[in-house]
């Protein structure tokens, strides 16, 4: 996105939030170069994905569940502004891939490998309350991983 003030392409985002009925996403973005704020609305193009619950139910995915459970995790930990939107964006971008249905512990799983290159100690908090497992084992190995971290 070039800068209105000096048309450079580099910026990075400072804030991002679903606007009121989740539709689109309100992103702050600040230029590398002259440090302009501004701000820009992004919207789903084509993609609608589905997410299929443990029973049975279809539901609309929801970014801001993803959000505010990432953000929840990473509550306390040395994450970056703009962390939880981009790593949502990546989410979504894997997620994609699967063109329409998605099962929510897939959704869980997405997020999860994700949070692990953020942050383990967020990953584990993601992976004990969100329970995206149903295998406790897999628990464990997160527990394990964050250890070997240290
Ligand atoms: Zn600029």
């Amino acid at each position: 996105m070039r800068c209105p003030r000096c048309n450079g392409v580099d910026d990075k985002v400072i804030d991002s939030r679903s606007t009121e009925d989740g539709a689109a996403i309100r992103r702050r973005r600040q230029c590398e170069s002259c440090s302009t704020r501004f701000t820009t609305i992004e919207r789903l193009e084509s993609v609608v994905l589905s997410v299929i619950k443990r029973d049975g139910r279809r539901v609309p995915y929801d970014r801001s569940k993803v959000e505010a459970g990432v953000q929840a995790a990473c509550k306390g930990r040395p994450i970056e502004p703009g962390d939880v939107a981009s790593l949502a964006d990546r989410v979504e971008e894997r997620l994609a891939v699967s063109k329409g249905d998605v099962t929510a512990d897939e959704v869980g799983q997405v997020v999860l490998g994700e949070l692990r290159e953020l942050d383990r100690v967020a990953a584990v908090r993601f992976a004990s309350v969100y329970k995206s497992f149903d295998d406790p084992q897999d628990f464990e190995r997160e527990v394990k991983l964050l250890e070997t971290d240290q």
